[in-house]
């Protein structure tokens, strides 16, 4: 079973602790500016459509938070304790782990493991994503995408007045500007299917069991 700890939270190498910063800065410092910046002039301060749209966005950031934190404290090694002394079909010897590694796992030299069914190592979550996490990883992007869909919808007005209003110089700023929000969907957007598409190669591949450790023969 895959276990959750608060001890592996954190991240192990420098430029995961970068990016882990600077998503948990990018966390906390949207949803400020989206409730005291953004949100009062568009439904008043404390009126009842504030609040509706509050308890919206709180809960987009409250799944996209918990799903991370799900994903950073999760473990994802292939296990200490495998080592049959004879090489099945599809294991591979790890010899930074010395271990006998199950079919799909791979090496991770920042988490420092065989990760079992590695995806890719996240920087912004300072893991690896793999079978014991695909579920919360899956659901962090979900979540992601849909605040940042949100953030722009509530952000029209807002923009549309730092640009200077609905005309050509405005529409071409607008994209200008856009295109980085725009990129950072699409790239969400390209994780999720390459993440489900994975899992679907994950799913018809039959000859891997997936329950490799309850399995003795394969
Ligand atoms: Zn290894
Ligand atoms: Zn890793």
């Amino acid at each position: 079973m895959a276990s959750f700890s608060w001890k592996n939270i954190l991240p192990r190498t420098k430029p995961d602790r970068l990016a882990v910063f600077a998503a948990v800065l990018e966390l906390t410092l949207v949803p400020i500016f989206e409730v005291f910046v953004i949100m009062p002039p568009l439904f008043g301060l404390f009126t009842l459509s504030f609040w509706m749209h509050f308890l919206v966005g709180f809960y987009l950031w409250f799944n996209a938070v918990g799903n991370m934190i799900m994903v950073m404290g999760t473990e994802t090694s292939s296990g200490k304790n495998i080592l049959p002394s004879v090489l099945k079909t599809g294991w591979r010897y790890c010899p930074v782990c010395m271990l006998n590694a199950p079919p799909r796992a791979h090496h991770c030299g920042d988490c420092n493991t065989c990760v079992l069914v590695r995806d890719h190592h996240c920087v912004f979550t300072g893991r690896c994503v793999g079978h014991n996490n695909m579920r919360y990883y899956l659901m962090m992007v979900v979540f992601l995408f849909c605040s940042a869909m949100y953030c722009n919808y509530l952000n029209i007005d807002y923009a549309w007045e730092l640009v200077g209003g609905m005309h050509w110089k405005g529409i071409i700023t607008m994209l200008y500007q856009r295109s980085a929000g725009c990129l950072v969907i699409i790239v969400h957007v390209f994780l999720f299917y390459r993440a489900m598409w994975n899992l679907s190669v994950r799913f018809s591949t039959v000859s891997v069991p997936l329950n490799f450790s309850r399995t003795s023969r394969s």
